[in-house]
C-alpha cells in the first residue's frame, strides 16, 4: 500500500521510474533526496511537495547508478490548493516571543532541522499507517495561521484533540532520534522511519522514548499534553517526506 497520490503543496506525489532493475539509483526533489519503493509495477519515488511549492510543473531528478543509463528528469503537475486562515488565541509570549526567548528559538530550529535531515538509506519505510492517538482529528493541515493577530507559519501537520495522559503510538517502525522539550513544540519525540521519513509528535506532557530507541509500530511514544504553543491538549503530528511537511491524513488507513 502507497500513500494516496495527491499532487498539491503539501501532498504527495508518487512517481513511476519506468524500471524494475534492481538499483533503480537515487531520487532528488531540488537538493533533498525522496524514499523510492519497489512494487509490481515497478520502482516508484513517493515525493513530498512542500506548501510553499508553486503550483506547476515540477521534476525530480534521477540519478542511475551506471555511466550506460543516464540521468533522467521526471516531470509532474502540482495543481494548486487554496487553504483557509485560522485565528488563534494563546499565550501572549508564543505569539510573540521575549527578546530572550529567540535564542533558545533559534538554536531549537537548528536542532529541529538536523533531526529533519536524517537520511537512513538501509531502513525502507511502510507507507500505509495507523492513527498515533484515537480521536478528533482537525482538518487543520495547510492552513494559514494567525496567532493573536500575529500571522506566523502555516500550519504543518494534524491535530488530533485527546486528554492529557492518553498514550501515543508509534504508528510505524523507526528509530527515534531526538527527543527535547521545544518552546513552541513542547514535549518532542522525532523518529526516522528511513530513506528521508520522519515523523514528529508534539505538545506531550511525558516523553516515554530516549534518542537512538528502536521503536516498533505500536510502542508508545509518550502521552499527550498541553506543552508549547497550544490551545489545549492535544497531539501535533507531523510527517517529513524529503524535508517536506506533508499532510498526514495522506499516510493514513482512512
Ligand atoms: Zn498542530
Amino acid at each position: 500500500m502507497l500513500p494516496r497520490d495527491t499532487r498539491v503543496p503539501g501532498g504527495i506525489a508518487i512517481l513511476d521510474l519506468g524500471t524494475s532493475t534492481d538499483s533503480p539509483g537515487a531520487v532528488y526533489f531540488g537538493e533533498y533526496r525522496a524514499p523510492i519503493v519497489r512494487t509490481p509495477d515497478g520502482w516508484k519515488a513517493i515525493v513530498g511537495i512542500p506548501l510553499a511549492t508553486e503550483p506547476g510543473r515540477q521534476v525530480v531528478k534521477l540519478v542511475t547508478p551506471s555511466a550506460s543509463d543516464r540521468d533522467r528528469e521526471i516531470a509532474f503537475n502540482v495543481e494548486p490548493k487554496a487553504y483557509a486562515t485560522q485565528n488563534l488565541t494563546v499565550e501572549a509570549r508564543k505569539a510573540d516571543p521575549l527578546p530572550e526567548d529567540l535564542k533558545r528559538i533559534d538554536a531549537e530550529t537548528e536542532r529541529t532541522e538536523r533531526a529533519l535531515a536524517t537520511y537512513t538509506e538501509s531502513r525502507s519505510p511502510t507507507w500505509r499507517w495507523t492513527v498515533p492517538v484515537p480521536g478528533e482529528r482537525s482538518d487543520s493541515y495547510g492552513k494559514r495561521r494567525v496567532f493573536n493577530g500575529l500571522p506566523r507559519k502555516p500550519h504543518s501537520g494534524m491535530d488530533i484533540a485527546a486528554p492529557t495522559g492518553t498514550p501515543i503510538r508509534n504508528p510505524a517502525a523507526g528509530r527515534v532520534v531526538e527527543t527535547g522539550d521545544f518552546f513552541f513544540n513542547g514535549n518532542t519525540v522525532f523518529v526516522d522511519h528511513g530513506q528521508g521519513v520522519l515523523t514528529m509528535y508534539c505538545h506531550l506532557s511525558r516523553i516515554d522514548v530516549t534518542s537512538g530507541d528502536v521503536v516498533k509500530e505500536g510502542d508508545v511514544l509518550g502521552l499527550v499534553g498541553a506543552t508549547g504553543r497550544v490551545t489545549g491538549p492535544h497531539l501535533h503530528w507531523g510527517v517529513s517526506v524529503n524535508r517536506a511537511m506533508v499532510d498526514p491524513a495522506l499516510l493514513l488507513e482512512k
